[in-house]
């Protein structure tokens, strides 16, 4: 993960056919940051399928790469209590200190440049395909992901009526 890649599909995909295995998800889920290729696609497809539980939807949050890197690499977690902060977008009251703990505030390894312009290679490379493959199935909902918090919220709940 600090150089940007990928957990293994084999990882990913037992953890999420563990969790979907959970009494909770029968009244619906929502996945966040899975699948991210093809072949986690499928699987998913398959646990689904065995589960009796097709998805409703899939949506993607559509941004330019520009705003992605001034949003990642803006990015602070604090050392103390793992809480996010942002250099630009959520300041904290002292610089470099959490507002919550007092901790020291840090760059993760992987919201350094040069490992989102990997992460956002990977990107293009492996997840970008699903949206093809889920397109197709006719499960796809594009919603614009410019904006605040609150406005992206309100798209993404509208689309998914
Ligand atoms: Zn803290």
């Amino acid at each position: 993960m600090d150089r940007g890649e990928l957990v293994p599909d084999s990882v990913t995909n037992e953890m999420v056919r563990d969790r979907l295995g959970n009494s909770d998800v029968s009244n619906g889920f929502l996945l966040d940051g899975f699948p991210r290729n093809t072949n986690q696609a499928q699987v998913l497809d398959q646990i689904l399928a065995d589960k009796k539980m097709p998805l409703d939807a899939v949506l993607e949050l559509k941004i330019d790469n520009a705003e992605i890197i001034k949003r990642l690499s803006g990015r602070r977690t604090c050392k103390g209590c793992g809480g996010p902060s942002h250099v630009e977008f959520e300041k904290p009251k002292v610089a470099g200190v959490c507002d919550k703990c007092q901790g020291e505030l840090y760059q993760r390894e992987d919201d350094k440049e040069e490992v989102i312009a990997r992460r956002l290679q990977i990107y293009a490379e492996q997840t970008e395909p699903i949206i093809t493959f889920y397109n197709t199935k006719g499960l796809l909902k594009n919603i614009s992901a410019l904006g605040d918090v609150n406005s992206i919220t309100e798209k993404a709940i509208a689309s998914l009526k």
